[in-house]
Formats: C-alpha cells, structure tokens, sequence
C-alpha cells in the first residue's frame, strides 16, 4: 500500500481522475465475448499484475512484465501509475482485461473467507516470492527488515518452509510487539 499513498500523494504521474486500487477480488456479474473458463457467479481473485498470457515474457510466467498490457512499457497492473491505462478496484465495477488468463477462481468457501483470499492478490504470493529468491531452506534463518503486512507473510511462509526463527527489524514499537506475540502463541 505503501505506493498508493504515493499516488494519493501525488508525488507520481497517477493521472487525476483515475481509480485506484491494485488487489482485487469479486464475483463475476458480466463476461465479454472473448471469455471462455470464468462464468458469471464465479467468486475470483485478481494478481494485480495485468498479463495477456500470450507475450514472451508471460508464456515464461513473467506476467509482472507482460509486454502488450501496458503499451510502450513492460508490466501492467490496476490502477497504478505508470503501469497501463487499466482502472482499479476501489469501486462498484471492476473491468478484468484478458480475463481467462487473470482471474484466479476461488473455491466455495470464497465468500466466508474472503478477507483470507484477497491476500493472494499481491501481499502473500509477494512474501512467498521473497522467499523464493531468497533460497529459504528448512533449518535456516531469516532476517526481516520492516514488520508491515508483506513481512508477516513472509515471516508465516518462512515458518511453513520450517526455518528457524529469526529477526524482524522496525522502528514501529506496537507492530514489533504483534510480532512476539505471535511467534509465542503461533
Ligand atoms: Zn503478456
């Protein structure tokens, strides 16, 4: 969320007028022509990268850098400056282009836990993909700098992959308490 407020701040080039909101989810009331696996009713959750699904890069499974959802540029995304001309979320209706290929559909349970799936929109896949690159292996650990949202999921992923305990470094005193807390009880 950190770069929306730079939008709402505008110290970017997020053009006014503009909707923003980058970490989607919904049920389906419309399909296009074009769409073919998502049905209307479908409860789904979108990556907030905009992909085709057919460029080099996404064909790769680079869809954070598609190379015709954003034309002239590489990577799109909603309602974020710079990354295409494609509105975001924070609205009645949200328009999901390529939608095949963007629309996760979610199970049954979607309406339930819906506060628990639209973390798949981009905070808990990007604190999996943190670890990832980092090479997480069972038994290591890890340090994390800054205790926002994304570093609790990395934090919870790392405890999946089973490594050890390890630091968490921030200014903010309350959100490093939540922190012990949590690895206490968790
Ligand atoms: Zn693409």
């Amino acid at each position: 969320m950190r770069f929306d407020l730079h939008m709402y701040e505008g110290r970017t080039s997020f053009e006014e007028g503009r909707i923003f909101g980058h970490e989607n989810m919904g049920e389906v009331v419309e399909v296009g022509q074009g769409v073919e696996r998502i049905k209307v009713g479908d409860r789904v959750c979108m990556p907030f990268n905009v992909g085709c699904g057919f460029c080099e890069n996404c064909e790769k499974g680079l869809t954070g850098f598609c190379l015709t959802a954003n034309p002239g540029s590489a990577g799109a995304a909603y309602g974020f400056a710079e990354m295409g001309p494609w509105d975001g979320g924070q609205a009645e209706l949200l328009r999901v282009p390529f939608a095949d290929f963007n629309c996760l559909v979610l199970p049954e349970d979607a309406a339930e836990k819906e506060e628990d799936y639209v973390m798949l929109s981009d905070i808990f896949p990007t604190g999996w993909h943190a670890t990832e690159l980092a090479g997480l292996r069972p038994g290591e650990s890890v340090a994390i700098y800054g205790a926002g949202g994304r570093d609790w999921d990395g934090r919870a992923l790392s405890h999946h992959q089973r490594c050890l305990p390890g630091l968490v470094i921030d200014t903010h005193s309350d959100r490093l308490a939540l922190l012990s807390i949590r690895c206490h009880t968790g």
